[in-house]
């Protein structure tokens, strides 16, 4: 498999290349060059694979020529042989014909958890065969580190540094992070807030002389790998309610448009969806392009939902490349011209096609609550507030009835006790694995909001705590 730049400038890479490239060296994304096609009686001789065997039917054209059959076999039964739940990505029904797909049962209780156990994985066994070791910088506001962290912490070939806003991350999020242990694992407080943190992150990856040649890799969801692993649990979720025989509808709570871009291929390979929603919070750039062909930027909104707080969704653009007939110098203008005004907005007949492919809804705080409670109340089911936005979106926006209707669980009610609270919901416990977190030694850094300081950190300890 080839992938192309969807800004059209940079070269053609393997998987293997793209896995470690992150941004193309035209500041576009990868894409495949030719998505797999599957028919639906192929689709249908995969009920009742065990969800590794699964993912390995729907992947392999994505890694083909560059990881074997074998090694990728025993990747994804690696990958998915440490989640709680033996069904992996179970559904829990809500209502009629109504489920939640409850993708927060991997190590960190969020849905990150299924694309970045595989990513650890797949670099370590790239870069076990180049012989070569990476160094990881990312910035988060919670989820996205501790996911990452537990993705490449039995990494032998990955030195990750994870930033977070230093006391403004929930206690869960950061001791997920904290107390995890190991010597290529680094935690990072800075003395500032998330968007500090990712302006360091962007400006290391622009200028890597701290690193002394050595390469640096992204794990945001800019990184192909992460997309394709979030293809596998549509296909997961239709199987187990009749499909491919009939269709299955879709609610994805959303903020960078990752989760939500891989239904949409999902759909482009054969999988029958008969609708996908996009649910925002009030940072809801995605919901006013859908709405009204206006992807304007606005300032950030803190919200009870903070893993969706975003100003602007950094895969759109893969859906923008698929909107232009994938016309690479197209999408790069209109990314340029978006650089200096903040506004985009495409051509009618574009638009049109984007309305028939989603349906949208942005829900504020007290609906997340009021949707929280609800659910409580009818089932005694507790979400999450990512969750309850989906479940919203799902009820205000669904067409047919008589489709199964399933929205993405996106993570673990523990992780936002303050949204569930605030629903007047007691929130429950830590699950097993995690129940005595709260006691664990932690480990972190606090450095200042200072680019040099973090540079020379990461080139002190960046070869399993070493200097590089
Ligand atoms: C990251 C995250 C999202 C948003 O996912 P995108 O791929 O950015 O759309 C939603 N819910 C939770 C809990 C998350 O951690």
């Amino acid at each position: 498999m080839r992938y192309i730049s969807t800004r059209g400038q940079a070269p053609a890479l393997n998987f293997e290349d793209v896995l470690l490239a992150g941004l193309a060296s035209d500041g576009g994304l990868y894409v495949p060059e030719n998505l797999p096609r599957f028919t639906v009686e192929e689709i249908a001789s995969w009920a009742g694979l065990p969800y590794h065997e699964l993912a390995f039917r729907v992947m392999r054209p994505f890694v083909a020529g560059s990881i074997s059959d074998a090694d990728f076999k025993q990747i994804l039964q690696e990958t998915y042989a440490g989640f709680a739940h033996s069904a992996i990505a179970p559904l829990k029904q809500l209502d009629a014909n109504e489920w939640v797909l409850e993708l927060f049962h991997g190590p960190t209780l969020a849905f990150k958890d299924f694309a970045l156990q595989l990513l650890g994985r797949l670099l370590d066994h790239v870069l076990q065969k180049r012989n070569e070791r990476v160094v990881i910088m990312g910035a988060t506001s919670g989820d996205t580190g501790s996911a990452a962290i537990e993705g490449c912490k039995a990494c032998d070939h990955v030195d990750i540094f994870i930033m977070h806003p230093h006391n403004r991350v929930s206690a869960v999020q950061r001791k997920q992070m904290t107390t995890i242990m190991g010597d290529n694992i680094h935690n990072i407080a800075i003395e500032g807030n998330f968007d500090d943190c990712q302006e360091m992150v962007k400006a290391s990856f622009a200028d890597q002389g701290f690193l002394k040649g050595t390469r640096l890799v992204a794990v945001n969801s800019i990184n192909w790998a992460r997309i394709m692993a979030q293809i596998v649990y549509y296909f997961h979720a239709a199987l187990q309610l009749g499909g491919p025989a009939r269709s299955i509808a879709f609610s994805v709570p959303t903020g960078n448009f990752g989760d939500i871009f891989a239904g949409y291929l999902a759909r482009n390979m054969g999988l029958p969806i008969s609708q996908l929603i996009v649910a925002t919070n009030r940072n809801d750039i995605l919901h006013r392009f859908m709405s009204g062909n206006r992807y304007d930027k606005d300032t950030l909104h803190p919200s009870l939902s903070p893993s969706m707080d975003i100003m602007v969704s950094s895969n759109f653009e893969r859906l923008l490349f698929d909107l232009h007939g994938r016309n690479g110098l197209a999408v790069a203008e209109l990314l340029d011209a978006f650089k200096t005004s903040g506004k985009l907005s495409v051509d009618d007949d574009r638009w049109c096609e984007a309305r028939k492919l989603f349906d949208s809804l942005a829900v504020d705080d007290e609906a997340t609550c009021a949707t929280i409670a609800e659910v409580y109340k009818a089932t005694g089911e507790v979400l999450d507030p990512h969750t309850a936005i989906g479940v919203r979106a799902a009820r205000d926006c669904r067409r047919h009835l008589a489709t199964p209707m399933v929205v993405l669980g996106t993570a673990h009610p523990v992780k936002f006790p303050d949204a569930v609270e605030k629903a007047g919901v007691q929130a429950p416990e830590l699950p097993a694995h995690l129940a005595d977190l709260h006691q664990r030694e932690e480990r972190c850094t606090v450095l200042a909001n200072d680019l040099k300081a973090v540079q020379q950190f990461v080139s002190q300890h960046g070869n399993r705590g070493k200097p590089l």
